[in-house]
């Protein structure tokens, strides 16, 4: 039994969305020093790093990542593996790719997944992405959560529509996926994230079995 570790690290080099607060995690309290213990402090937004997104993150609606369903966020996954000369995830793409019917946790690898691998510290606005009519596939096919390799499940700029075509489906959007380790085929996947009361999204640690 393998198991694959695929959140990204959380340190202030990571890099944010645009806008997002920066990541602060500092000791403040040091054995070094003479004190009791070692101790850090930890500041950062709901959607840095690996994370899930609530649906009151794009619908305001109230429907919060504490009461998200762990019975969703863990179980049987299927991970699609996409070639560098893929640039956005549409309909189109997603029809031509070998999607086992019946998936209901789909994880999306593509070129995305490098940039972690060579551990880029810059936020670049040219990640791969789900389109809207991407988005309408995955809810047509009864996708229940959906996993992607950069910070968005949206292209850069296109936020909207992506976003409300998921979460007005009640599919869970699992972002910042690090799927450098991994290859195409069926895992199971534990997605846990922070029970933060009232939040929009929230951290998560997410391995994989195989
Ligand atoms: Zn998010």
């Amino acid at each position: 039994m393998a198991i694959y570790d695929i959140s990204l690290t959380i340190s202030p080099g990571l890099p944010v969305w645009p806008g997002d607060p920066a990541i602060q995690l500092q000791q403040v309290s040091f054995m070094d020093k003479g004190d009791v213990c070692n101790v850090s402090y930890l500041a950062m937004g709901v959607h840095a790093g690996t994370h899930v997104d609530a649906p009151h993150h794009f619908l305001n609606d109230n429907r919060t990542v504490e009461n998200l369903d762990l019975t969703v966020m863990t179980g049987q996954a299927f991970l699609i593996e996409f070639g560098n000369e893929v640039n956005a995830i549409s309909f189109e793409i997603l029809d031509r790719a070998s999607i086992p019917m019946g998936v209901e946790r789909l994880l999306i690898k593509t070129r995305n997944s490098e940039i972690w691998a060579r551990s880029e510290k810059k936020f670049t606005e040219k990640f791969v992405a789900i389109v809207q009519d991407g988005a309408e596939w995955l809810v047509q096919r009864g996708i229940k959560l959906v996993g992607v390799d950069y910070l968005s499940v949206a292209p850069f700029g296109e936020g909207v529509p992506t976003h409300r075509v998921l979460l007005e489906a009640g599919i869970v959007a699992l972002e910042g996926l690090n799927l450098s380790s991994v290859s195409q085929g069926y895992y199971e996947l534990y997605c846990l994230p922070l029970k933060l009361k009232g939040a929009d999204g929230a951290p998560a640690r997410v391995i994989l079995k195989k």
